[in-house]
């Protein structure tokens, strides 16, 4: 190209987007979505002077939204599914009849079958981990000039450095583990001074942050993992911000955020939201109140804000390709804004999935998020998956007790909790975990003892719902969650250069990490290609004696699962389970790979697990 040319080209660039347009959100969009209607955010100096033109088959102009600031407007399209085809037009910004500023918007053609996508399901295993803590895979983007808080692995809060890049070279590992599935915590933009890494104070709803790498390696990274057979679960914040967001500095208008006289934490009481005789400041300093003095709290009872929100979230699924969402903090949302989010979301994309944070303390409470739950309020949340604190908290404890038959203790903690699933709408959209970023290390909990962990990973891998995984557990990672969440966040082995252990291979193991990291990779590549694990019926028997025993099954396939939680071998009679044995008389353990013959009675070692596929 000659220098003419060049110039030319340039000019034409820099008419594209003036000065006046700061941006307009989302970016781009695409053609062919069920819902016709889009609402580009607007925002530049005086913006709302312009009076917009929008000449384009298929695409029209419904209505130009002033709001009280007006460096904003918010403009309503009605993208009609077949008239409107992928390309370009311009959106023009007019006073006086002249032409002030120039948008060139995209509309994109979705990919094949993008509507139809799969979520992910009880068939999958679900990776969970923080991105800087994981690996770094490009040391380049450690520290940004535009980012005030640069990397710095000696303290414990700060930034280590781990990026996509760094997930993206260890697919591989998380392959071989047999995890199916990868949910990271926030990796969009958290641009303020100290503390960002966790990701939850998101500046830039449609940025990814720039020491994680760009929005386009990470839709190469969703890519990359599809490649690998691995799907990709987006982590999602709508009920807070980010203090250093770019409308902080700028909102649309005075209700975008939760603004209070004086500072206000949230009162943390989710109790408030289905609470009958509740008083409206107590349903208020829970709901608006600020997760954090970082966290400015969202309105979703705001449409401006609230259509920015759902169309954001669905412009990632799209752009991204993602397989699933993770939705943060969800009861301290606004409900019915957060019914139509995940509605507007399933609409678009009948077959995907979400899974929403609702950090519960009764199976009640949790089972009340869940989509199609049944509730004297007639409340509906639209969320598929909810996440099962309720087993997560039982785990802490269940392996440490050994209590009588009655007693609520031991064994009896998981049985009680199974017996409870007619509270749920649907059982297999139960996400099931031991730990996860705010909780205990589990290895922590265990002190470290193998056998507990192999019987407490045995009992998430065979019960019903999604199994969820948090990184380094394989390795028997372990952390201390009263020392701060540093502690539990620790950066994995293997993922800087020159760290002393590289956990990515067997090799660079020691053997106390190969004993945890053989018994998951065994155990996950077994359920991986189980579907009677994933979907099959679920039939348990009261514990005896503190021995657990459930069997999963369905036409084809029959699993019985042992788990003997005495100090003392024990003898376990198999008559009790005649109606579920079916006159099978053989059993081999999926992990030691020995059979048993089940017509007479079992010698179950102290502490011990069976999973036996019977014949
Ligand atoms: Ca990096």
């Amino acid at each position: 190209m000659n220098k003419k040319a060049l110039l030319l080209v340039l000019s034409l660039v820099s008419l594209s987007i003036s000065a006046q347009i700061e941006r307009i959100e989302p970016a781009f969009w695409w053609t062919g979505m069920k819902n016709p209607q889009l609402q580009l955010l607007v925002h530049g100096d005086s913006i709302s002077k312009n009076q917009i033109t929008i000449n384009y088959p298929g695409v029209k102009l419904l209505k130009v939204n002033k709001v009280s600031n007006p460096n904003y407007l918010f403009v309503d399209l009605l993208i009609d599914a077949r008239l409107a085809k992928a390309g370009k037009f311009n959106i023009l910004f007019k006073q006086n009849g002249k032409i002030k500023a120039t948008y060139s918007y995209e509309l994109k053609s979705r990919r094949q079958n993008s509507a139809q996508r799969q979520g992910f399901s009880s068939s999958d295993v679900i990776y969970l981990l923080m991105p800087d803590r994981f690996a770094n895979g490009d040391t380049s983007n450690d520290n940004i000039d535009s980012q005030p808080e640069k990397a710095n692995r000696t303290i414990d809060y700060g930034r280590h450095g781990g990026d996509i890049k760094g997930i993206q070279d260890h697919l591989d590992y998380i392959k071989e583990l047999g995890a199916t599935a990868i949910w990271c915590t926030p990796v969009q933009e958290n641009n303020h001074t100290k503390y960002t890494y966790h990701g939850y104070a998101i500046s830039d709803f449609y940025k990814i942050d720039s020491r994680f790498g760009s929005n386009d390696e990470y839709a190469g990274f969703v890519t990359a993992s599809h490649q690998k057979g691995l799907k990709v679960i987006m982590d999602m914040v709508s009920n807070h911000g980010g203090i250093g967001a770019w409308w902080m500095k700028d909102l649309p208008m005075k209700d975008w955020i939760h603004e209070w006289k004086e500072f206000t934490y949230t009162s943390h009481k989710a109790s408030t939201l289905k609470d009958i005789h509740a008083s409206n400041i107590d349903k208020k300093l829970f709901i608006d109140g600020w997760f954090d003095t970082t966290m400015p709290d969202m309105n979703q009872q705001n449409p401006y804000f609230w259509t920015y929100y759902i169309q954001n979230s669905i412009w990632w699924v799209e752009y991204a390709n993602l397989d699933g969402i993770r939705m943060d903090t969800y009861p301290y949302n606004d409900r019915d804004a957060m019914a139509k989010w995940a509605k507007a979301i399933t609409n678009e994309y009948p077959h995907f999935n979400i899974m929403g944070e609702a950090w519960l303390a009764s199976p009640q409470d949790i089972a009340f998020w869940q989509k199609d739950a049944s509730n004297p309020l007639k409340y509906n949340s639209q969320l598929p998956t909810v996440m099962d604190f309720i087993t997560q908290k039982a785990l802490t404890t269940c392996f440490d007790e050994h209590g009588k038959s009655w007693e609520e203790l031991g064994m009896n903690r998981l049985y009680t909790i199974i017996a409870n699933d007619y509270l749920y709408a649907n059982v297999n959209n139960l996400l099931v975990f031991a730990e996860n970023h705010d909780t205990q290390r589990y290895n922590y909990v265990l002190k470290g003892d193998l056998t507990k962990y192999k019987m407490a990973m045995s009992f998430l891998m065979t019960t019903r719902g999604i199994p969820q995984l948090y990184y380094g557990t394989e390795i028997g990672m372990t952390g201390n969650k009263d020392k701060g969440d540093g502690d539990i966040r620790h950066d994995f082995p293997g993922g800087w250069v020159g760290d002393s252990i590289n956990a990515f291979t067997a090799n660079g193991r020691t053997a106390a990490q190969n004993e945890y990291y053989s018994y998951m990779s065994k155990l996950l590549n077994w359920r991986k290609n189980k579907p009677v694990i994933h979907t099959g019926q679920l039939t348990h028997y009261i514990p005896e004696n503190d021995i657990y025993v459930y069997f999963r099954y369905n036409n084809t396939e029959n699993i019985m699962v042992i788990i003997n939680n005495n100090l003392t071998d024990q003898t376990l009679k198999l008559d009790r389970y005649a109606e579920s044995l079916k006159g099978k008389t053989k059993g081999t353990d999926v992990m030691s790979e020995k059979t048993f013959d089940i017509t007479s009675p079992i010698l179950l070692p102290k502490e011990s697990v069976l999973i036996l596929e019977l014949k």
